[in-house]
């Protein structure tokens, strides 16, 4: 972080983990997402495009000339156990080291994978006029294609879009790195690996105990995402019972894609993931160090721990953040 007095948080400091921009599938550009963010008095924020680093660096001046800390983050698409999962590294150097170079290499598989797929849908005679506006002049990725073939009615869905390229024109379509290998690079980088919405069904079933037992002896994590939209207050319980139960962190994000898409940035408790926050370089003051506040930003629902402080004025130090 550039700015260093962006590392002292207020009790009451906001915080997002987990959004995306058009360096992978987002709508979100680095200056609309800071912008709203801004505009939600998010303390803390991190981008997290699917195996992409592009948007840290030009997001990183505007937030923190609006008093955001922006933690560089990146959503790895990993596979273990016959199937991928999501892994959130935080804290990397995107710019050069372990996880940049991780990155980079998937990243140009992804691309490798997605031009020879458009090149054999032409070649195949297909008509794919949604493309050009997926792409949208970036380089092109197997999410857009997918997009495309969807929205032109060639497949119904991501699965089925996926098995028309991979089955249909040979082109595998399912890029990848071994879960291991990913989580040995960001701690090679000094990095925090967090395992993405444990909690999400996609048809693989979600992180069971036991499976998570498994992967631990395999692969490091240091954490899981335990605050998740999508993830029920339950699943938030079991998930952080879980976390405490083999010392793991617990991360919070809205995985937000673009206005409304399908949700905008959410603004969660900075207590809920102290340890986190602290692991990446973040101080809180003392408690009894400042004034009480009011509910500000925060969205008092999404804690399960029942933690709301709503009953408290704001402080002038919090109101200037
Ligand atoms: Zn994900
Ligand atoms: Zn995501």
């Amino acid at each position: 972080m550039s700015d260093n007095s962006l590392l002292t948080l207020g009790r009451h400091a906001t915080v997002d983990l987990h959004t995306h921009t058009v360096a992978s599938d987002g709508r979100w550009t680095p200056e609309t997402l800071v912008a709203r963010a801004a505009s939600l008095g998010l303390r803390i924020m991190a981008i997290a495009d699917h195996d992409a680093l592009d948007s840290i660096a030009p997001a990183r001046a505007r937030a923190g000339a609006r008093g955001i800390a922006l933690v560089s983050g990146v959503e790895v698409t990993t596979r273990w156990d016959g199937r991928q999962w999501h892994l959130l590294v935080y804290g990397a150097d995107s710019e050069r080291g372990p996880v940049h170079d991780l990155v980079a290499e998937s990243r140009a598989r992804h691309i490798a994978a997605a031009t020879e797929a458009i090149a054999r849908l032409k070649g195949a005679g297909y008509a794919v006029p949604s493309l050009d506006a997926a792409v949208a002049g970036r380089p092109p990725l197997p999410i857009y294609v997918m997009d495309a073939l969807i929205r032109d009615d060639l497949a119904p869905n991501m699965l089925a879009a996926n098995r028309l390229v991979s089955e249909e024109l040979g082109v595998p379509f399912s890029i990848d790195v071994p879960l291991e290998e990913a989580v040995a690079a960001a701690h090679a980088a000094g990095a925090v690996a967090i395992l993405a919405h444990p909690g999400r069904d996609e048809g693989a079933g979600v992180l069971e105990p036991a499976r998570l037992a498994r992967l631990l002896a395999i692969a490091p994590l240091d954490g899981l995402e335990v605050h998740y939209p999508t993830h029920t207050l339950d699943q938030v319980r079991e998930y952080a019972d879980l976390a405490a139960r083999h010392g793991l962190l617990r991360s919070c994000g809205s995985d937000s894609h673009g206005p409304n898409r399908p949700r905008d940035p959410l603004a969660y408790h900075s207590s809920l993931i102290a340890p986190l926050l602290t692991r990446l370089g973040f101080t809180f003051p003392p408690r009894g160090h400042e004034r009480p506040r009011g509910e500000g930003h925060f969205i008092s629902r999404l804690d399960p721990a029942g933690k709301t402080d709503n009953a408290t004025p704001p402080t002038k130090e919090d109101e200037a953040r």
